[in-house]
């Protein structure tokens, strides 16, 4: 039976099997020196002289994946290391199995790879995810998202899953679309955000809802912007602002304290600045409160509320400032209702800032089809738009819809904060450059023709 490296300290004196790869390979002729390596650590290992091993031990290389049978013996005094992991142990090596051999790879893991040119990283990207730095960030994103489902279940929160084949929804970028083979000159979109199924679900007395969605927005990629995110995504029926608020930040006080003890929330409860106080005191609608910003584990949240509805478009037309569907303040009832001073019409919206990055944001939404198209009307939409791209949620709040609202945070954004890395693609297993390229996969690709004539689809302009 296989034994994980970090549980070797636990079997002084037997004899195990280890199963991993070559980390480090050290051959000093009479003795010869490994370091190996799983998923739960790394051991030294040695090969003695007269050992029937000696002769593969001496063929292999470094990143050869082995099966490793040997005896767990305690080191002299002198060579122990008690602050590493194994430092007081060392594997006696009785026999080796070669499981897959490796050429030299395209380089380094033993680094954290950062000094590594992005295009070779990501064309082996199963390679450069074996460094210690990138193991980690995988980690510890599984983690987080692991205590973040138990913290929902506790709550009775219910997960559910919405389709990426669905129709345009409104975040204010642009569609990826896909054709449809059925109905040639159709075309589905992939979710820019669950929002309407979400909103939808609790028309269906879902209540409480959670997802991990995957959005898609194609707009142009930057560090802690890619082409396809994931987003927590959550609703709540009967929801007030505060409640949301609380749900979110309670749950994120709950990540930083459990899994990164090591950094400091600057402070709590999160500060809440009205929009206009940010931009008239920071400029930005997004403030870095950090009080120290040479400091890598201080972390400063903090809520902005009171947005503005509705911002001005360059046609002298009116556009959403964050999400069509969010309702508004009820001083601004009587002014939606009227068409009337739009400029001040403020939506009940929430935008949670971490050390000057929007982490996520939310709303109370509008639930009332009345003033809902109001907010289309205002938004230039005609009675015709209004019915054919949003008439199902109108009919749906026609049909015992309760209030309701809910939140979406950027989960890339937020594991990027955690590890202090500079991009969001540090925490993705497998990301697009910063050109939306997959060079693993070589994606975006051309298909062939037999794919495009199915589709109904001719390509007048290839680039
Ligand atoms: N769906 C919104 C977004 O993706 C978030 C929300 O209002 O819940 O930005």
């Amino acid at each position: 039976m296989r034994t994980y490296i970090k549980d070797l300290e636990l079997k002084k004196g037997e004899e195990v099997i280890i199963k991993g790869w070559i980390d480090i390979r050290r051959d000093q002729g009479k003795l010869i020196f490994f370091d190996f390596r799983d998923m739960s650590g790394k051991v030294q290992g040695v090969v003695l002289p007269g050992s029937v091993a000696k002769e593969t031990a001496e063929k292999t290389r470094p990143e050869w994946v082995v099966e490793v049978k040997g005896k767990v013996n305690e080191r002299p005094e002198k060579n122990r290391q008690a602050d590493k992991q194994n430092g007081n142990i060392e594997l006696e090596i009785l026999e080796i199995t070669v499981l897959n051999e490796a050429e030299t790879l395209p380089f380094d893991i033993g680094t954290d790879t950062r000094e590594v040119g992005e295009e070779v990283r990501m064309k082996y990207r199963y390679v450069d995810l074996r460094s210690q730095r990138m193991q980690r960030n995988l980690r510890m994103r599984s983690e987080v998202f692991s205590l973040m489902r138990n913290y929902f279940r506790d709550s009775n929160f219910t997960e559910v899953e919405t389709p990426i084949l669905t129709k345009s929804t409104p975040e204010g970028a642009r569609d990826y679309l896909v054709p449809s083979r059925l109905e040639k000159g159709y075309f589905y979109a992939l979710p820019q955000s669950p929002q309407q199924y979400k909103q939808l679900l609790m028309t269906s007395g879902i209540e409480k809802y959670f997802q991990f969605p995957k959005c898609m927005r194609d707009e142009d990629t930057r560090g802690d912007r890619q082409p396809e995110f994931t987003q927590l995504d959550v609703e709540i029926s009967f929801a007030t602002e505060e409640e949301v608020m609380n749900v979110t930040e309670n749950l994120l006080i709950k990540i930083v304290t459990t899994l990164y003890p090591e950094k400091k929330i600057q402070q709590i409860p999160f500060p809440k600045i009205p929009y206009a106080e940010a931009m008239s005191k920071y400029g930005v609608d997004r403030p870095d409160l950090r009080e120290n910003k040479e400091d890598p584990n201080l972390l400063a949240f903090c809520w902005v509320i009171d947005w503005p509805m509705f911002e001005k478009t360059d046609k002298g037309g009116w556009t959403f400032s964050h999400n069509p569907f969010s309702g508004c303040k009820k001083g601004s009832e009587a002014d939606l209702v009227n068409k009337s001073n739009i400029e001040n019409i403020m939506a009940a919206q929430y935008d949670i800032v971490l050390n000057g990055y929007e982490i996520g944001g939310g709303s109370i939404r509008n639930h009332r089809p009345e003033m809902l198209k109001k907010v289309f009307e205002i938004l230039g939409y005609s009675e015709e738009d209004i019915n054919s791209k949003f008439g199902h949620m109108l009919k749906a709040f026609t049909l015992g819809t309760p209030p309701h609202g809910g939140i979406a945070w950027g989960m890339d954004r937020l594991m990027m904060l955690l590890h202090n890395e500079a991009s969001i693609r540090e925490v993705i297993a497998f990301p697009k450059t910063g050109e939306g390229k997959d060079f693993m996969m070589d994606a975006p690709s051309t298909v062939s023709a037999e794919q495009l004539i199915e589709l109904g689809i001719t390509v007048t302009k290839k680039a």
